[in-house]
């Protein structure tokens, strides 16, 4: 036990910034390349732009909104074992104001999901180990039932 203090573990580290206090918003980490521009999510962790094959490559926080290119509501649990989040989910890719694509579980109301749609990016609890531990990844919601 931990003192009954719940821990808050990110999915997978390097993803995106968690934010140090309620006022600060979470960012998705990409990389872009000062060369030509090209971005990239996840960021490339050796700096090496694929496109114009420079070492110009820049850690840059993507914007927080964005609109979605595709989705899946996925009804039973991938099988494997390795998931461990709730079910149904849904997930899919989400197009960034800066040309960039993103794959992401979605949140929120599934029956507001639509192509197209605004949506913007939290940080949501996937699952809690025995220990009360809480494990984190960014999805993302549409913002239509935040009005
Ligand atoms: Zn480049």
């Amino acid at each position: 036990m931990n003192n009954g203090e719940k821990r808050i573990i990110p999915l997978t580290e390097g993803l995106y910034t968690l934010p140090a206090s309620p006022d600060e918003k979470p960012h998705l980490i990409g990389s872009r390349c000062i060369n030509c521009n090209e971005l990239y999510f996840p960021k490339k962790e050796k700096g090496l732009c694929i496109h114009c094959q420079q070492k110009t490559l820049e850690e840059v926080e993507l914007s927080r909104q964005g609109k979605i290119a595709s989705f899946t509501i996925v009804l039973q649990p991938p099988a494997g074992g390795f998931y461990h989040g709730p079910v149904p989910y849904a997930y899919g890719y989400v197009d960034l104001p800066e040309g960039v694509r993103v794959e992401t579980q979605f949140t929120g109301n599934f029956n507001n999901l639509e192509i197209d749609g605004d949506v913007e990016m939290v940080i949501e609890k996937l699952y809690e180990n025995a220990e009360g531990d809480e494990f984190v990844t960014y999805k993302f919601k549409p913002l239509k039932e935040q009005k």
